[in-house]
């Protein structure tokens, strides 16, 4: 047999250099004694090079998990730590060497966001190990060495050989910061939506009084003002009405807010119905034509919201055309998945790309009051409410050809 192997480093005839590796075997006569020695030397090259790229790749690899901060570790079938990178020991409070091999177990817990345990079969590798799907968790509880705990979010992804999972390959990350500024977010959220609840409610009171004086002064007054103090009264009527009608929309808009909205299917084609009857009058003073491709489908939403929704781009629809021009208004479903579209066209004065993102949010108005009245609450409502039912809004447009709006919900059946 073969009695060794040498890496050696071969110089050709010409001086130049390759590795090789090269077998030695004894030749022996009958009895068993040396004549001589066989050697076999085989080009190298190649295999080095491999050797090499997989050696560059290996350190590559691990500075690219020793860099990021996310914790990242190996488990295996039977719960042990295969790897852990050293960002993720050092959040659990151990050296990565302390960690490999051992039962993860036993190394760190994990508990539901209210600190109560996790049955097993809920943790997210069990779940990986015995479905070989990856398993996300935004919004867990992770305790450290010595028995501290911080909420962590964490992804867990098999790790498949051979068509057979092996293992599973977790990450996670500290998100208390995150936490902390979503909690902070929220509690301002809440305030400022029960801030501009009770200023709207508590300014309508004086404008009541402002709207009924000045109506007062119209009608029991009159003869004693000039045409001057009667426009005057006018004016004063008029702005308070203006103001109670923003007031109003800033009330619509923050109830939006702040309402619970249950979910549930609803017949878009019934909900265009009722728009459009309720809408009958104004339509036909403005000479609007209206035409909507059916059926229309059914979505998941909230029945009420997108009543108030398709409203508002209705009446937007034939509200911002040219002077002279009839409104004409064009509405369609399309399907995009498991979503359902709602276009709105018009053949209106259109929106320059630079404002399609400005126009949904509350106030923002492309125009004055003279040429177009309005509060800017319209689309704001619209964003708010496709948001509050899991949708979304937008527009496409451009200036002076006509907007489409567009809705998306999810479908139902
Ligand atoms: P409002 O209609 O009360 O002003 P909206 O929030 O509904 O408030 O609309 C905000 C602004 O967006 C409008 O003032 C107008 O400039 C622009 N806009 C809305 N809809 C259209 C449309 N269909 N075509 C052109 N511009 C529009």
């Amino acid at each position: 047999g073969i009695e060794d192997i040498y890496e050696l480093t071969y110089i050709r005839k010409d001086g130049s250099r390759f590795p090789a590796v090269v077998s030695v075997t004894a030749l022996r006569d009958a009895q068993n004694a040396i004549i001589g020695y066989l050697l076999i030397g085989t080009d190298n090259t190649a295999r080095k090079q491999a050797e090499e790229q997989q050696a560059r790749l290996g350190k590559e690899i691990r500075l690219l998990l020793e860099s990021t901060g996310e914790g990242i570790y190996g488990i295996d079938m039977a719960g042990r730590c295969t790897f852990i990178n050293k960002s993720g020991a050092r959040v659990l409070g151990y050296e990565a060497d302390e960690m490999r091999g051992r039962p993860m177990h036993d190394l760190i817990h994990h508990s539901r966001p209210d600190g109560s345990p996790y049955p097993v079969v809920e943790c997210p590798t069990h779940q990986t190990f015995r479905t070989g799907q990856g398993c996300r968790v935004e919004n867990e509880v992770l305790w450290r060495r010595d028995g501290t705990a911080f909420p962590a979010a964490y992804t867990s992804s098999p790790i498949v050989e051979a068509e057979a999972v092996r293992g599973a390959v977790v990450t996670f990350s500290d998100i208390t910061e995150r936490k902390k500024m979503e909690t902070a977010l929220r509690e301002t959220n809440v305030e400022l939506d029960a801030f501009a609840y009770t200023v709207a409610h508590d300014l309508r009171a004086p404008l009541r009084a402002l709207q009924g004086f000045g109506q007062a002064l119209l009608e029991d007054y009159a003869d004693k003002l000039d045409a001057e103090g009667q426009e005057y009264a006018k004016r004063i009527s008029g702005s308070a009405q203006r103001m109670d009608t923003l007031i109003q929309d800033l009330l619509e808009y923050s109830r939006l807010s702040r309402a619970d909205l249950t979910l549930n299917p609803v017949a878009l084609g019934n909900v265009m119905a009722e728009v459009l009857a309720h809408l009958k009058d104004s339509l036909q003073e403005k000479h609007a034509h209206v035409t909507v491709e059916e059926p229309l489908p059914d979505v998941l939403g909230h029945r009420a919201t997108l009543v108030q929704v398709v409203t508002n781009l209705i009446t937007n629809a034939v509200e911002y055309v040219a002077p002279g021009v009839q409104p004409t208004v064009k509405v369609w479903p399309e399907k995009r998945g498991g979503w359902a579209h709602l276009w709105v066209e018009d053949n209106g004065i259109g929106i320059a790309p630079e404002h399609q993102d400005r126009i949904f949010r509350i106030f923002e108005r492309l125009h004055g009051s003279e040429t177009y009245p309005g509060t800017g609450v319209g689309l704001a409502i619209v964003k708010k409410g496709m948001e509050r039912m899991g949708g979304r809004s937008g527009v496409e447009s451009e200036a002076g050809k006509g907007s489409r709006f567009w809705i998306e919900l999810p479908k139902t059946g």
